[in-house]
């Protein structure tokens, strides 16, 4: 019955994990590789559904034990703690991982994408359908659910633009969200804290020209030229304040090239912070708020976190973790 042999020793809530169907479970697996950064200590299990069923099951499941649940997507807008995710970690790019075409009419198409889906394939897809929408996810790496929880996007726009409904898990129960739901913003959405957003259905339109393809090869070239991308990083440490640029205000206030151990400011772009080799959460989270301080005093203006901190970033740390998290609401 199970797939999986479980030792003795294992802790019931975990043997529990391993009778839900369509659920593979991993125990103890080191989470650094699996974000852009490079850091970040273990989950205590790390779960991998293939069904929506498997989700609303696991939801179900983790309400009644009182667990810690977390999702991880591509991993690229996170800083985990050194100590790692406690509870039950999700990773959707196994099983959630489509990409269904349906034609609607003679200017639009209709994609079903799971939240799994890279966000590479998707632009790629865009440029060789000629298809209008989802392309502003151009040079925005991560996955399809992490863009829809982001409202990611650029110049061109942000993914919410082209949402028609998302699925979304909720306390063990299955539901579709339409685009006014769903809450979309800069770099935010509404989706309830409990939700797991399972896919999306995007409208997209029939480009007539080949404008597509020179956009977003400048979109891509652009951030090659503007972004650290040498560098182990998580994209934009802060969210844009109203009317200004983060970047621009915290290179006004000298903080470039400023380090923390093994992690530094970008000298290329100074939203960026970047793992040098070795750099620890607790080294990054300790230059953002030096950054953070310098940029309120320098211009009176406080910045807000883009980056999502995740899991234990040990006791003092967790402080300043819940402060960041709590002013960036
Ligand atoms: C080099 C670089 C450049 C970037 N440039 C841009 C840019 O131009 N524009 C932009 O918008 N962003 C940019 N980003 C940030 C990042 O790529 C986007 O925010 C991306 O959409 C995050 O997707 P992800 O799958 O990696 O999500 P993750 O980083 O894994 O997760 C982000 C948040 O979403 C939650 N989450 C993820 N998936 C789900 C799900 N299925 N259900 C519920 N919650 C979920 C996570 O718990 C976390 O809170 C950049 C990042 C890097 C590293």
């Amino acid at each position: 019955m199970l797939a999986v042999a479980i030792q003795e020793n294992t802790p019931p809530w975990i043997a529990g994990l391993h009778e839900i169907q369509d659920l593979e479970v991993r125990e103890d697996v080191l989470l650094a590789p699996m974000g852009s950064f490079r850091i970040g200590g273990p989950a205590d299990v790390l779960v991998s559904p293939s069904s929506p069923e498997a989700v609303a099951s696991l939801q179900e499941f983790v309400l009644r034990e009182a667990l810690p649940l977390t999702v991880l997507g591509g991993g690229t807008n996170v800083l985990i703690g050194d100590l790692g995710i406690r509870g039950v970690v999700v990773d959707l790019s196994g099983g959630f991982n489509f990409l269904h075409e349906e034609e609607l009419d003679d200017k639009t198409v209709c994609w079903h994408v799971g939240s799994g889906c890279g966000t590479g394939r998707i632009v790629r897809r865009s440029v060789t359908k000629g298809l209008v929408g989802a392309h502003v996810l151009a040079g925005v790496p991560g996955s399809m659910g992490g863009a829809l929880i982001m409202n990611a996007g650029g110049h061109e726009g942000e993914i919410g633009d082209v949402v028609h409904r998302v699925q979304v898990a909720q306390a063990g129960t299955l539901h579709w969200l339409n685009q006014e739901e769903c809450g979309f913003s800069y770099r935010n959405s509404m989706f309830a804290r409990d939700a797991i957003v399972l896919s999306a259905e995007l409208h997209l339109q029939k480009s007539v020209n080949d404008a597509l393809r020179e956009t977003v090869s400048h979109a891509q070239k652009r951030r090659k030229s503007t972004q650290p991308l040498q560098k182990p990083n998580a994209g934009s440490i802060f969210k844009n304040p109203e009317g200004a640029y983060a970047g621009q205000l915290i290179e006004e206030s000298g903080c470039k090239g400023w380090t923390e151990g093994q992690a530094q400011v970008s000298p290329l772009h100074a939203n960026f912070i970047v793992n040098l080799g070795g750099a620890t959460a607790a080294q990054v989270l300790t230059l953002v708020e030096r950054v953070r301080q310098e940029v309120a005093s320098k211009h009176g203006v406080t910045l807000k976190m883009e980056v999502k901190l995740l899991g234990d970033f040990g006791p003092e740390l967790n402080v300043l973790k819940g402060e960041l998290v709590n002013a960036g609401k």
